[in-house]
């Protein structure tokens, strides 16, 4: 069977930071409660964070526990913890329709609708990079590598019932892959 050589190899950091709710909480104690500078803000957060991106997130920060929406400062209602990400139901909507629009363009282009950056593997609708990741972040975890919903089910190397159930030809090719990776 032909090397699967995007399988293979160390599954590679996150490289966008994604802000949890802890950095929020964080960023407004330093920055809203306590006053600190910018560049001591920079220094404790650590490596990977630019001035821009924290500028942006402290103006998010002052809206979420202000419980207004991210985008437009409107008050939304919410029983999320203080701090979460708060979007109105418009900004959500439109939000939700730019990235629904710039995955379709993306894909047109034969661009990968998750990262928007490489080829898509034809097929599918994303590159090798994104699918490899997903799937075997979610494998390490012993989630199913499909759906990303339940755990692998015992005589599956990767999948849960349903899904070895819903698609018989794609567990019996994914399978044939893993089964590559562990033994081959
Ligand atoms: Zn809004
Ligand atoms: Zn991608
Ligand atoms: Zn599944």
């Amino acid at each position: 069977m032909r090397t699967q050589n995007w399988y293979r190899g160390e599954v590679a950091p996150k490289q966008q930071h994604s802000w949890t709710l802890a950095d929020r909480q964080k960023i407004y104690t330093m920055r809203v409660k306590q006053n600190l500078p910018i560049n001591d803000i920079l220094d404790l957060l650590g490596v990977g964070i630019t001035r821009i991106k924290l500028f942006n997130q402290i103006r998010i920060s002052r809206a979420v526990f202000a419980r207004k929406c991210f985008r437009c400062r409107k008050p939304v209602h919410s029983r999320r913890p203080l701090g979460s990400l708060l979007a109105c139901k418009q900004c959500k909507q439109k939000l939700s329709e730019y990235k629904k629009e710039m995955r379709r363009k993306y894909l047109k282009r034969g661009i990968c609708g998750v990262c928007w950056e490489r080829k898509v593997v034809p097929g599918f609708t994303a590159c090798r990079k994104c699918i490899s990741i997903a799937h075997r972040r979610r494998y390490i975890k012993g989630i199913c590598g499909k759906c990303g919903k339940h755990s692998i089910y015992k005589s599956s190397v990767a999948l849960c019932l349903n899904c070895l159930k819903s698609n018989k030809k794609y567990s019996q090719l994914y399978r044939a892959r893993l089964r590559e990776k562990v033994h081959g």
